[in-house]
Parts: structure tokens; C-alpha cells; sequence
């Protein structure tokens, strides 16, 4: 009897939720990972100087139904928790007005939870947002009213990762109607970081299933023969696929058209700057949202505070130095608010991690997408498929998809040899 296997190259968010859908089904996996760690854009840095943090402050929100199911399965539901169960923080720092508002609308209905400057007449334009007839940038449904300031523009962008006035309104409907259900709007992040709260549990939940997670092993050519893969060449190994194996190829557009270049993938990217400063902090963890500013969001943890800017194509090759010293005047006056010791002139140590790639560019035009299927026996996964935002929880959906559209695959009726699979690996 042969044995399939599911062998997923790329162990991002996208590849962890496709091993666990193989795997959960009672079918095998094998993972494959270029860096030395899981993760991919949802990471722990872990330097040796012991200044820990993300790459980035990733958010879930209670509406990403399958992302949330993944952290159940894998037991590390409660560790995402929700920082502002009173309503979001936001901090004008051009006026220097703080108030909380609701993202979801059904609070609006508390005059104390409305964002700034909302009107009846902006009603009907944001359910023009969640229901639009036809795709558009964001900013021609909303146009430049207050609201745009206050909620939408700065939703669009941390939602998006594109500008309100690029991005596209079908994306933010998708996301926006999900978020209508009662309670789907809490907003969530990991308790002490990615790394422990959904990379780890993940892994270690896929090794308990007996899955080898290989990192290090970069995909460097895909063997293929007419409309099978055959091979895959890694680092410091060439496997060759039995008949009934498949793969999965859960990689960023950029790695996907370097592999199988006759297929259409996104070419835009976006930037996502993240500074982390190195500051005693709160042993809740406390997050605010900025406008009038450059940083957007802040996240206090017990030893640090995170600060992201989406979108930021506009800063982003700045100098560290620059970046830091610029975002520490706007924050330190919020962080004393909160009781920390936090002078604007005493700017503690801090770490800038640019993301230059961080998702897709998400703008209102029809994006080139590859079928999700290229060949018989191989599928691709990845956030930047499909029609939901780039986030995790497309990421989650797309390995899922990937498992299912494979569930049917044909087997191959011959085997490759070693030889010819090598003579093929060197003509490539
Ligand atoms: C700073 C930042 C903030 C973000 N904030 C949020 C947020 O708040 N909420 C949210 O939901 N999402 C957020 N995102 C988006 C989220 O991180 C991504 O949507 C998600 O991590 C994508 O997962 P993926 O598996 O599709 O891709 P990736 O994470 O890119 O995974 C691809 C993996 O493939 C590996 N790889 C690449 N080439 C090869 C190869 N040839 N061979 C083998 N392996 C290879 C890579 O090393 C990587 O591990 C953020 C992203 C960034 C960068």
C-alpha cells in the first residue's frame, strides 16, 4: 500500500492551518520551512540580549470565526484576550481629545461609544461600505467627511494595510459585514506574544501528530511533469512525491511566481513599520489607537510598548533613529496618562522592524489570482488568496481550502525515478 502524504512547503500561518486540516482528518503531513523558525509574518523576535517582542502587533477580532477555531484546536483560545472591553481608545493628538468608541455599529446607539463627528447621513454611506455594488476605493463611498478621520480611514488602513483612498471597498465590505453579528467585534491579542500564543501551540500540536516541522529547508525548484508535481529540491534534500502524495505550496505571490512562473499572482505590496520600546509597562496589556499622528496603534505589554504604522510607504526607508525618536514624542505623553514613567525627553532603548512586504497592496482593482489548483496534485494556501482581507484569518481559510481542493486528487499511475527526477532537478 502507498502511503499519501501532504507535504506543505512554507510554515506561515497559511501552512500551520493546512497541516492541521490534513492532519485532522487522519492524513499525513511533512511541513517545510525556508527560515530557521515557524511563523512567518506572524513572529516572535527573540534576540539574545533578551529584548523580546513581536515583529508586529498582530489583532484578531472575535468575527474571524476560523482563525479563532484554529486556536481552540490547538488550545491556545484563552490566550488571546481582549485589552479594551470598554470600547477602543482613541487619542487625537492634533486636538488632544481622547475618547472610546465601539467599532461595532449596534453600539453606536451609546451617544458616549459613536466615533467623532458621526452623522445620520454617514449611516447610509458606511452600509454602502458593507454592501457595495461594485468595487471602489474606499474614500469615493465616504468621501471627506469627519467620519473618514475618525473611524473609516484609520479601519481601512489597520484593516487593509492599503489607504482609504486606494483601497478597495468590497475587501473592507467583506470584513465589515462579518463584523455586523452581535459580539464579533471584540477586538483580541496574544496574551504574551505570537510565538507562545498560537506559533508554538500550533507546532507542538502538529508534532503530538506525529508531523515533522523542517526548518531551514528552503523550496528551490519544484520538479514538475506535464501537470504533476514530481519533486521538490530543498536546501539540502530532493524528495520525490509518490503517486498518491500531494503539495501544498503555502508561500507569498513573489515566492509562487518564482516557482511556477506561467501563473498570475499580485505584484503591489504594502509596508508595515513597528517600533518597540523597551519600558516597564502595565501587567495588562493596554491598547490605544492614534490619529493626527504618525503611529496608529499602541500596545502596552508588561515590558514593552508596541507602536504600528500601516500603510507606510510614505516612512518607511526614514532612519530608525528618526522613526523612533519622532514616534516617542508623539506617545510619552499617553504613557504617562497611563501612569508610566515615560519622559518625552528620555527616549528608552527601541527596535524598528520594517516589513516592506508586510501583505498584498489591497486597492480597488481586480488583483491577477492563480487558480488554487495549478496542477493535479498540488495546491496553493497563502493570505493573499481569495477575496477576504490579508490577514491571519485568510490565511487560516486559505490552507483549509487548499486541503479540500486536494481531497479529491487523482493518484499518478508511475512512480519517477531518483535519476530522472535528479536529471530534471540540475536541467532546472
Ligand atoms: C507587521 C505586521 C502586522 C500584521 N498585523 C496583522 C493583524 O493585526 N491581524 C491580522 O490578522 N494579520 C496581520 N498581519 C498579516 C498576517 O501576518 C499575515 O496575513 C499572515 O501571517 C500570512 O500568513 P501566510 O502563511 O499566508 O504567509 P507567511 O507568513 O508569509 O508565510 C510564508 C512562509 O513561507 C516561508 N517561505 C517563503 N519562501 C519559501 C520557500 N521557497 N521554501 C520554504 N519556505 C518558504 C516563509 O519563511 C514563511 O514562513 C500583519 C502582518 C505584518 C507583517
Amino acid at each position: 500500500m502507498t502511503i499519501r502524504r501532504t507535504h506543505i512547503v512554507g510554515a506561515g500561518i497559511a501552512g500551520l492551518s493546512a497541516a492541521l486540516a490534513v492532519t485532522a482528518e487522519g492524513g499525513e503531513a511533512v511541513l517545510y520551512e525556508a527560515a530557521p523558525q515557524p511563523g512567518g509574518r506572524c513572529r516572535t523576535i527573540q534576540p539574545a540580549d533578551g529584548f523580546i517582542h513581536d515583529n508586529g502587533t498582530h489583532v484578531l477580532f472575535t468575527a474571524n470565526r476560523r482563525a479563532l477555531s484554529l486556536l481552540k484546536d490547538v488550545g491556545a483560545r484563552d490566550r488571546w484576550i481582549e485589552p479594551e472591553p470598554k470600547g477602543l481608545p482613541l487619542h487625537d493628538l492634533k486636538t488632544g481629545t481622547a475618547r472610546r468608541i465601539g467599532l461595532s455599529p449596534w453600539s453606536w446607539l451609546l451617544p458616549s461609544r459613536r466615533p467623532d463627528g458621526l452623522k445620520f447621513s454617514d449611516l447610509s454611506r458606511i452600509a454602502r461600505l458593507a454592501f457595495p455594488s461594485q468595487d471602489c476605493p474606499v474614500a469615493a463611498i465616504i468621501g471627506n467627511r469627519p467620519i473618514m478621520d475618525s473611524l473609516i480611514g484609520p479601519l481601512t488602513v489597520a484593516v487593509l494595510n492599503t489607504p482609504a483612498s486606494e483601497a478597495s471597498a468590497s475587501r473592507l465590505g467583506l470584513a465589515l459585514r462579518q463584523m455586523l453579528w452581535p459580539r464579533a467585534c471584540r477586538l483580541l491579542v496574544a496574551r504574551n506574544g505570537l510565538g507562545e500564543d498560537l506559533v508554538q501551540p500550533a507546532t507542538e500540536t502538529l508534532q503530538a501528530r506525529g508531523v515533522p516541522v523542517l526548518a531551514g529547508q528552503r523550496l528551490r525548484t519544484l520538479l514538475t511533469n506535464g501537470q504533476r508535481a514530481i519533486g521538490l529540491a530543498l536546501t539540502d534534500r530532493t524528495v520525490a512525491l509518490g503517486p498518491d502524495d500531494r503539495v501544498i505550496l503555502a508561500l507569498p505571490p513573489y515566492e509562487i511566481q518564482r516557482l511556477l512562473p506561467t501563473l498570475p499572482v499580485p505584484q503591489g505590496f504594502e509596508p508595515i513599520l513597528n517600533v518597540h520600546y523597551r519600558i516597564p509597562g502595565l501587567a495588562r496589556p493596554r491598547f490605544i489607537g492614534f490619529t493626527g499622528a504618525l503611529a496608529q496603534w499602541m500596545l502596552v505589554r508588561p515590558d514593552h510598548v508596541s507602536i504600528t504604522v500601516s500603510a507606510a510607504h510614505d516612512v518607511i526607508d526614514l532612519s530608525a533613529d528618526d522613526l523612533s525618536q519622532t514616534i516617542w514624542r508623539e506617545i510619552a505623553p499617553t504613557l504617562q496618562s497611563l501612569g508610566l514613567d515615560a519622559a518625552i525627553d528620555r527616549q528608552p532603548e527601541a527596535r524598528v522592524v520594517k516589513e516592506k512586504r508586510a501583505t498584498i497592496k489591497q486597492a480597488a482593482n481586480l488583483l491577477p489570482l492563480p487558480p488554487l489548483r495549478p496542477l493535479a496534485n498540488l495546491a496553493l494556501a497563502g493570505d493573499w488568496l481569495g477575496s477576504l482581507p490579508a490577514t491571519i484569518e485568510s490565511a487560516v481559510v486559505s490552507g483549509e481550502l487548499a486541503v479540500a481542493a486536494l481531497r479529491h486528487a487523482r493518484g499518478a499511475k508511475l512512480t519517477v525515478s531518483r535519476t530522472s527526477l535528479q536529471r530534471r532537478e540540475n536541467a532546472a
